[in-house]
């Protein structure tokens, strides 16, 4: 049910009044009809409520005429006001009509039929106006900027928003060629197929790039609708739109997020493939050369481990900004993901300078780094992979496909020739050559059947005799491991340990060397040959795992070998990467009477302080001192010093890899204990082995 229309009568004559009164009595309207006779009365009823309508007499005993009017209308303006007027006056209440009021009524005229048409169509006439305003509003208030136009696409008016984004005002582009604003001319293809499609379908939207008057250009989503006239054509046109820079932004902050690696801020993998078909493609173009360099952190697994996650970014973070300080500008540096990188070098003179950038890298990486508070040392392995400009330029090569496919390739081979960096003893680099590839596939092959050899029985373990240098007496045996392959025969360990020790496979077949050469020790004084340790080489995963005590003494237990003629050989790097853990263990191993030796001493970090704090029974000096002892001094000092520390401290040093009689008289001068080499003998099979023996006893 609608509330009643409320309507105020102003009338002073008491006759006029009871005439309205009654044809609104009549009119049939739901009418609320209040009635005051002054203007101040008027006034103050304003203030508690809102009319609909207001009816008005001019002439008023605190008013007339205009003033009258304008009165009600300053204090109710939103109100719609129907003029009471005599006959004489009717002009007036036409002119008051152009100020504002919404009709007039003739006082000798009023019929409730008048009456009735008057007041609908001043409401109705309210109503049109409010709406119009609140248009209005919103087309200034909007945050989106309004363009119409006439049926030619001439601007006719814009709103504020679209002179605040523009910086134009509505006078100055009164009568412009809407397309004047696209950022391209206005007679671009672009907005000739716009406005082709306006035409046909009278909607259009897209995105837009349009022009600020400073001359800025913006991308802004734009929608245009034509407003049709009575006859469906197109009347006028309106275009919407709204600035999407910031859209546009985080878009581009997005993408670039996907393309970048959030540690360090370099390009990651992704934006590395597109970077190198890129420069693929033009160094195709321009007839020039590219490499691309493959770097991976040595032993990063171990520090990450060791210093924990944090340190390990803040290390990674590090090694980007040196990688960054030995790249120029213009090459691109990624990280590939964990602890990989790699590198795209253009424009160099010949491979020389290639070499000279990876020497480069190689150093800034040996400084130390500090994380936290600890000082990290780490080295890296390099491949570099050349495309070399061909000269010829076949078709083939310009295709994505093609260029793709090189790209992936030259990685691929940049990652092979760090392989070999890897294996060549790390922290170095290598040009990658085609036979690398070979050397690839043959490792492929190799570990595929060094899964099934410990299965099938094809290792076995050869000896080597450790003789004290004055007596002559053999002391122990080195059991080193070999692989007897059905078609390649006796492989040496250095092809296989590496694979071993990679796949895993090492902590299986390093159980296996351990109960042999128990086994074998323990025949041997079974036999009754003099007492021999027996040396077992370990591998540092081996040494890693958690159960390898376990391993130990199940070999020990299972052959009832004394634990005293063991001996295990370790490097000195496992030893000092987790000094605590390594204590536990060696001190373990010490209780209960197996012994420790430290195999190719001299060759690694040489961190001597380590050596007080573990119970280790032997050093192994390396063979690299030997070769050379008895022509190079330097070589000569550095064994003479390795035995004297052995001596004082009280272990048994033993000299590997000793060949000749000049090499074996300056070890018995600097009192090296024991020797080992092919002097005495080669690694031999165990049958071979207790020949020997014999043979030396015998003798
Ligand atoms: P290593 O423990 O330093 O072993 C000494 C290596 O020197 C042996 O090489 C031995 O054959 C060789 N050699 C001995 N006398 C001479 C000599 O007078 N001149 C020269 N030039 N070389 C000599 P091999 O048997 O090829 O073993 C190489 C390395 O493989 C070993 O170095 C050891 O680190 C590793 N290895 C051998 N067997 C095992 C094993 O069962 N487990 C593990 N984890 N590693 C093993
Ligand atoms: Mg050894
Ligand atoms: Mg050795």
């Amino acid at each position: 049910m609608a509330t009643p229309l409320s309507i105020l009568l102003v009338e002073d004559n008491p006759g006029d009044a009871r005439l309205i009164q009654l044809g609104f009595v009549e009119s049939g309207l739901d009418v609320a009809l209040d009635h005051v006779d002054r203007i101040d009365k008027a006034v103050s009823l304003f203030a508690e409520k809102a009319f609909d309508v207001v009816i008005l007499d001019l002439s008023l005993p605190d008013g007339k005429g205009f003033g009258t009017f304008s009165k009600i209308h300053t204090h109710a303006p939103g109100t719609p006001i129907v003029v009471l007027t005599g006959l004489d006056d009717e002009s007036l209440a036409e002119d008051l009509a152009g100020a504002g009021a919404q009709d007039y009524l003739v006082k000798d005229n009023v019929s409730p039929r008048i009456l009735r048409r008057v007041i609908r169509y001043a409401i109705e006439r309210k109503r049109a106006e409010k709406e119009l305003r609140l248009a209005a509003k919103i087309f200034e208030g909007t945050l989106e900027s309004i363009i119409v136009t006439d049926e030619n696409l001439r601007v006719q008016r814009i709103n504020s928003a679209f002179s605040q984004i523009t910086g134009y005002t509505q006078k100055e582009v009164l009568g412009w060629e809407f397309g004047r604003f696209h950022a391209d001319t206005p007679d671009s293809a672009f907005f000739k197929a716009v406005q082709d499609i306006l035409v046909e379908s009278g909607q259009w939207q897209g995105e837009v790039i349009n022009r600020r008057k400073n001359g800025e250009a913006f991308p802004a989503w734009m929608n245009i609708s034509a407003i049709l006239n009575e006859a469906g054509h197109a009347a006028n046109y309106v275009a919407v739109f709204t600035e999407i820079t910031e859209l546009k932004l985080s878009q581009e902050r997005v993408r670039h997020l996907s393309r970048h690696d959030a540690l360090t801020g370099l390009p990651n993998r992704m934006l590395f493939g597109d970077r190198l078909e890129h420069s693929l493609a033009q160094a195709h173009r321009n007839n020039t050369s590219l490499a691309a360099v493959f770097m991976d952190l040595d032993r990063f697994k171990i520090i990450n481990d060791t210093l924990g996650h944090s340190e390990g970014d803040e290390l990674l973070n590090q090694v980007a900004q040196r990688l960054k300080s030995c790249s120029r500008g213009s090459d691109t540096l990624a990280r590939l993901g964990g602890d990989e990188f790699a590198l795209i070098l253009e424009d160099f003179a010949d491979e020389d300078a290639v070499a000279k950038v990876a020497e480069k890298i190689l150093h800034e990486l040996s400084q130390p780094l500090t994380v936290g508070e600890h000082e990290v040392f780490i080295t890296a392995s390099l491949g570099i992979a050349f495309h070399h400009a061909s000269g010829a330029k076949d078709e083939e090569e310009k295709d994505p496909a093609a260029i793709a496919a090189t790209s992936s390739t030259l990685l691929k081979n940049a990652d092979v020739a760090m392989y070999r960096a890897k294996e060549n003893g790390r922290g170095n680099y290598q040009f990658y050559s085609s036979d690398m590839d070979e050397e690839a596939m043959e490792r492929l092959k190799l570990e595929t059947s060094l899964r099934h050899a410990l299965d099938r029985e094809e290792f076995v373990l050869h000896y080597q005799p450790q003789v004290d240098s004055t007596t002559n007496a053999i002391q122990g045996v080195e059991a080193l491991l070999r692989w007897q392959h059905p078609e390649m025969g006796l492989v040496p360990p250095a092809r296989i340990i590496p694979i071993l020790e990679e796949t895993g496979m090492i902590v299986a077949v390093g159980e296996w060397v351990l109960q042999s050469a128990c086994r074998q020790a323990k025949t041997w004084q079974d036999e009754g040959f003099p007492l021999m340790r027996m040396a077992v080489n370990i591998s540092p995963r081996q040494f890693k795992h958690p159960d390898f005590i376990q391993h130990v003494t199940n070999a020990l237990n299972e052959t009832e070998l004394d634990p005293s003629y063991l001996e295990l050989e370790l490097t000195e790097s496992m030893v000092i990467e987790n000094v605590d853990e390594t204590a536990r263990i060696l001190e373990e191993f010490k209780e209960r009477g197996v012994r420790i030796a430290i195999d190719d001493f001299g060759d690694g970090a040489s961190s001597i302080s380590y050596l007080k704090n573990f119970p280790i029974s032997t050093l192994k000096i390396s063979h690299s001192f030997v070769i050379d002892i008895a022509t190079d001094r330097d070589d000569a000092a550095i064994a003479s010093m390795l035995i004297d520390m052995a001596r004082n401290m009280d272990l048994t040093s033993i000299a590997e890899g000793v060949e000749t009689d000049e090499q074996l008289d300056c070890l018995r001068e600097r009192q090296c204990k024991e020797v080992q080499g092919y002097i005495y003998s080669r690694p031999l099979a165990s049958a071979d082995f207790t020949k020997y023996l014999k043979k030396r006893l015998s003798n």
